[in-house]
């Protein structure tokens, strides 16, 4: 590994999808060894983009969001290969308290040329997805919205893909150092250096992608810790910053094409979200009669199916949540055998295939924790300055174009895509609207 250097044009803090993707487009433009340095306390996908389901989709009922879906969904498609992207598309499967929104997107969807087909009434609905799964079996659907487009990526090998394109233009990931600071001008509030456990690196620019350590670095800069917002009746209210969720996964241990569709195929990512009431496949006793959701895909590993339900909010002020260790090594966050049978159950109550399955169940850590905005959408936007702040919210492993749309901003050209994500929308109250679905970022 190169040695650490003392100066950089453009300093990029965090090895996942945003960092990595910002540095590939960048060094588009900035070709000189160490104009861009790139900055990773561990390894390349160590953080939420190597442990994410993977789903890639459109399905937004936020105008601005689905627009920058749709514009990295065509990052996704320019290099399928490299990034190990399938595109089987995206089925939203949905109850009627959540039709008028979905019906909404799918004529949005039109607008935007983003291909897609919408089925409506619970008869058609259940015909159409019999026509895909001879097995399936929800009661109560009555809106089915197919995205053509999307699907999912293998996470950790789309991390590297991202990585040897940067690679390939000269830039170098410096593994194993930690951000601990930042060196600060005496005129200004702008940053004029990162320091790390290695050094410091004098820079121009700064860019933050740290996921779920988003949190660290708007401590380290001094940042506020409540952000005041402006309500749709004019009044102003103060809320928390950050707020962590645990985002629940798992596989459950079937044939790798357990999920083949009726034509032998590979099958679109399912979501479905219902409040039909949801009975337990171990015990029969009714889990839930509230709205719950969950997708499903096969898992890319080949272990059998692989998914999750409804995030849960970490119910601790988000300088008390302990991200370190992070995923799969988290003492403190893993899925838990109330997730198993929520999620089991929900395969089963979708599909036949899946009935008296749920001991199936691969036992053992899953899941990880993303750290949420005021709103949970994404923020981007420059503070102090010169620092360039990628906190998706959690949306992010499919937005792999925010990088690029990152990279035209720092080299002067504002993104008309980007715009509706900046901080000050808070206190301006123009936030996005927010729809009838049981995830928080839909
Ligand atoms: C369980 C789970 C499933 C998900 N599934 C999906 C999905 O299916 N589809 C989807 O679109 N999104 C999904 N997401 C969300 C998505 O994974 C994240 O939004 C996205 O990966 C964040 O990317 P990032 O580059 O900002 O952060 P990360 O990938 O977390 O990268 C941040 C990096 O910063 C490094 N870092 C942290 N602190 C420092 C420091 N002080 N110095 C140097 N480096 C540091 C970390 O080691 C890490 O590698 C999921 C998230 C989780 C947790």
């Amino acid at each position: 590994m190169a040695d650490l250097p003392t100066k950089a044009k453009v300093v990029i803090i965090g090895g996942g999808i945003h960092g990595l993707s910002t540095a590939w487009k960048l060094s588009e433009t900035y070709k000189n060894p160490n104009d861009i340095v790139v900055l990773e306390k561990k390894d390349i996908a160590a953080g939420a983009s190597g442990i994410a389901c993977g789903v890639v989709r459109n399905n937004y009922f936020q105008p601005a969001m689905r627009e920058l879906m749709a514009h990295s969904v065509g990052v996704w498609e320019s290099d399928p290969k490299t990034f190990k992207y399938n595109p089987v598309g995206y089925m939203q499967i949905s109850p009627e308290i959540m039709h008028k929104d979905v019906a909404s997107i799918y004529e949005q969807q039109k607008g935007i040329g983003y291909e897609s087909v919408f089925i409506e009434g619970e008869k058609d609905c259940t015909n159409y997805m019999k026509g895909i799964f001879d097995d399936w079996q929800a009661k109560g659907i009555t809106s089915v919205l197919h995205e053509k487009k999307g699907g999912y990526a293998f996470n950790k090998d789309s991390i590297r893909g991202i990585e040897s394109k940067a690679n390939a233009n000269g830039v170098n990931v410096h593994k194993g150092v930690t951000v601990t600071g930042f060196k600060r001008g005496s005129n200004s509030k702008a940053v004029t250096g990162v320091v790390t456990n290695k050094g410091t690196i004098d820079c121009d620019q700064v860019v933050i992608g740290a996921g779920p350590w988003a949190r660290d670095f708007w401590n380290m800069l001094d940042l506020p810790k409540k952000t005041k917002i402006k309500g749709s009746n004019g009044t102003t209210h103060e809320v928390d910053m950050w707020t962590y969720w645990f985002l629940q996964e798992g596989v459950l241990g079937v044939d790798a094409n357990y999920l083949r569709t009726n034509e032998g195929k590979q099958p679109p990512v399912i979501h479905v979200d219902t409040d039909a009431p949801l009975y337990s496949d171990q015990s029969g006793d009714l889990l839930t009669d509230k709205l719950w959701g969950i997708y499903y895909k096969p898992d890319i590993e080949g272990l059998g199916v692989q998914g999750g339900t409804s995030p849960y909010i970490v119910d601790k002020h988000f300088d008390e949540v302990k991200v370190d260790p992070y995923g799969l090594e988290s003492p403190d966050y893993q899925t838990t055998d109330k997730f198993a049978d929520m999620w089991t159950s929900a395969l089963a109550h979708c599909q036949k295939r899946f009935v008296g399955k749920s001991n199936l169940y691969r036992k053992g850590p899953s899941g990880g924790l993303g750290c949420l905005t005021p709103d949970s959408f994404p923020i981007f936007d420059r503070f102090c300055e010169n620092v360039y702040m990628i906190a998706d919210a959690n949306h992010g492993y499919k937005m792999i174009g925010v990088g690029h749309l990152v990279a035209q901003e720092i080299l002067g050209k504002e993104s008309e895509l980007l715009k509706p994500f900046r901080f000050n929308r808070y206190e301006k109250g123009e936030l996005h609207p927010t729809s009838n679905s049981p995830f928080p970022w839909s």
